[in-house]
């Protein structure tokens, strides 16, 4: 998971085929890639009788090598098709999950499957999210055809083994592609089949278009039956069949486990505390999913703290390592790139603006870690790429003096927008219910979450709660082994002047300075540890200054920029080890008391953890990265709370789960 990708070297054939040159083998039948994919991939698997016969509001379809993605693309289409015959049908979410050793580039796929007019607009909807080169999943929304598609880049033996698996199994049906076993034997390999059955509900199909016997012997010993039907085409065989034989433990580390015992459904009804970027980004993502969604909000308004800044910078914060804090933020900040692209594709309007940052090599530290960054090419150039003091110039539209790192997908939002035109989708689903002016306490009582308004001591009752409060989370008891750490951030409010009027990219050092927007710009900002004070303060007004100034030492205009102590300050919630903290809240009790042997590497005997332990879930800690992290962090509690499958590899998850910091603890041999 850790290794750079290599993309796929393509060409075509007589036939207009594409061939990989590395495998000498085509991605798809060169009589008909499409009837290819109806006979041995959804015949082969049944799955218009599996859709009809299927009970749960979702179907899971997991891919070996997604290559072009027209087997996937084959299913999505026959998926919007199913959806439009069967409106009522329980049935209602398609998820495929399709993993890729060897990404080809956009343009192969486009050329290769230009040949379906049937797919034609799902190409145009998958080339316009194709992800970069970076290993590791990449959630796509394909809203028209009710379909989501995580494609994991990486090879297939060491992406497995990271999903993280509901107890009674993630994958309904398997698509077995990859290029021949002949060709391609390092894949077909019996761990692969024990990963298929490990992940595998219990009579989970499966279907390929190969017979060979290395592949027909290795299903059957991971407990697949096996049948062997007409191949396609030239082809004599294919093989088909279902597991019989369905394992017992999925998961290596249960008490890192996040499914709850039953899904959320239509008749259940969630409390979201805290109506800034985390409170309506799960608002959003549960009332999409169907689930109602009652969000309570302490301030008259939304967005009254930290995300109530008028502009907040957007990028991800990476490292010279694939190290799991710069995995997260790398694949949360495609994620939300993607997703505001989305959200604005859907009629709300805000503010953003995709101008790019600029990350200024402005003393020589600075400019050794950007060096060693980018000099181990381990982060693909549509996320970040050096530019020369030139360049730099061109990019901010002001004369630089340093070259330094730009990061092109980035930019900046005003949060306050953003936090507004979520929650009017949301609402737009008559699934949301708000009440603002109304600090609560929040507690369980016989696995429902209890809600009480502080001031009026009304109580509500819900199936769950999320305390999404930011840094009011100090205040919610059950997280008092979590070590939060509120602190305080003050932005100016700078008037436009020259020659900041001509700035045209978010420029980064020591402090942060966006372009104008009506009339304004954004510079910050202080970082002052434990202080919920939230008036703004003229020392940290100078504060900020000086700080620009000394980064900027060699920009005369930075040594004086006009001000009039217009600013605002908030506090930001963060934590000790500065990642997002995800997930249900387990009491200390009962970490204590079930894992007290964790030291000795047991596990514990009650696996999986019940539901009473997800009622009350959290989802805060995002510190001044909300932006970046947000959606992707609630898409995760979306995901995991309806059984879905979750778009982050497993030691990501845990790197955000609530419980890790005492579980860090326990790991020790107690003195
Ligand atoms: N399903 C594809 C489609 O609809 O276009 C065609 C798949 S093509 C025959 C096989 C794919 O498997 C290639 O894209 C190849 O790069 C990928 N592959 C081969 N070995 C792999 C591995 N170990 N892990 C992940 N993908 C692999």
């Amino acid at each position: 998971m850790t290794e750079p990708l290599r993309s796929a070297n393509v060409h075509f054939n007589d036939q207009g085929t594409p061939v990989a040159d590395a495998f000498d083998d085509v991605y798809f039948s060169n009589d008909s890639g499409i009837q290819e994919t109806e006979h041995v991939f959804m015949q082969g698997n049944d799955i218009a009788a599996r859709w009809q016969a299927c009970t749960q509001p979702h179907y899971v379809i997991a891919e070996t090598g997604f290559g072009t993605g027209l087997n996937c693309l084959v299913a999505m289409l026959a998926f919007a098709r199913f959806r439009d015959a069967n409106p009522d049908h329980p049935l209602k979410r398609l998820h495929i999950l399709s993993t890729e050793k060897f990404p080809i580039a956009a343009s192969d796929l486009t050329r290769a499957l230009s040949v379906f007019p049937d797919v034609a607009p799902l190409v145009d909807t998958l080339v316009a999210q194709y992800p970069p080169m970076l290993n590791g999943c990449h959630r796509l929304q394909f809203e028209r055809w009710h379909t989501q598609l995580d494609l994991w880049l990486g090879d297939v033996h060491n992406l497995l083994p990271c999903w993280h698996c509901p107890k009674d199994g993630l994958v309904d049906s398997w698509f077995l592609d990859g290029f021949a076993p002949s060709k391609n034997p390092d894949m077909w390999t019996d761990a692969l089949f024990s990963q298929m059955a490990r992940l595998s509900k219990p009579g989970a199909g499966f279907a390929t278009f190969t017979a060979a016997g290395v592949v027909k012997r290795g299903l059957k010993e991971a407990g697949f039956t096996i049948e062997k039907r007409k191949g396609f085409g030239r082809k004599r065989d294919m093989l088909t069949g279902i597991l019989t034989d369905a394992p017992t433990l999925r998961t290596h580390q249960p008490w890192h486990y996040r499914y709850p015992d039953t899904s959320l459904g239509n008749d259940d009804t969630v409390a979201v505390i805290g109506a800034g970027l985390a409170g309506s980004s799960i608002a959003l993502a549960l009332c999409k999913r169907g689930i109602p969604v009652t969000l309570f909000g302490k301030a008259p308004e939304p967005a009254d703290g930290a995300s109530g800044n008028r502009q907040g910078g957007f990028y991800p914060q990476l490292q010279a390592s694939f190290s799991p804090p710069a995995r997260i933020q790398a694949h949360s900040f495609l994620f939300a790139s993607r997703y505001y692209q989305q959200l604005a594709e859907q009629g709300v309007t805000f503010t953003q603006a995709p101008c790019g940052v600029l990350l200024l090599a402005f003393n020589d530290e600075v400019a050794s870690r950007q060096q060693k960054l980018v000099s181990k090419q381990l982060w693909p150039e549509q996320i970040i790429y050096p530019v020369t003091k030139d360049e730099a110039s061109a990019l901010a539209g002001i004369p630089m003096q340093q070259g330094g790192l730009f990061c092109p997908l980035g930019g900046w939002i005003s949060p306050q927008e953003l936090v507004n035109a979520q929650l009017t989708l949301a609402r737009s689903t008559g699934l949301l219910t708000e009440n603002y002016d109304c600090p609560v306490d929040v507690t369980t009582n016989e696995n429902r979450a209890l809600v009480t308004a502080k001031q009026s001591g009304q109580q509500w009752s819900f199936s769950r709660a999320v305390l999404a409060c930011g840094h009011h989370s100090i205040e919610q008891s059950v997280l008092s082994h979590v070590p939060l750490r509120p602190v305080r951030g003050q932005v100016e409010a700078i008037a436009e002047h020259a020659p900041l009027d001509s700035l045209r990219t978010v420029l980064c050092h020591k402090g942060y300075m966006t372009p104008a927007w009506q009339g304004r710009l954004a510079l910050g900002s202080t970082y002052v540890k434990e202080d919920i004070t939230c008036e703004p303060r003229r020392e940290e007004s100078e504060q900020n200054l000086a700080t620009h100034a000394k980064a900027m030492a060699d920009y005369p205009w930075a040594q004086n920029i006009e001000h009039d102590y217009t600013a605002r300050a908030s506090i930001r919630m963060g934590v000790a080890d500065h990642q997002p903290v995800v997930g249900a809240v387990i009491s200390p009790d009962t970490l204590t008391h079930r894992y007290e042997q964790l030291y000795k590497g047991f596990r514990p005997a009650d696996y999986p953890l019940n539901t009473s332990e997800q009622t009350i879930t959290v989802l805060t800690g995002l510190g001044s990265r909300g932006l970046t992290t947000a959606p992707l962090m609630a898409e995760i509690l979306a995901s995991q709370w309806c059984g879905e499958p979750l778009p982050m590899e497993e030691v990501l998850l845990q790197a955000l789960a609530p419980e890790r910091f005492m579980l860090r603890e326990m790991k020790k041999k107690p003195q």
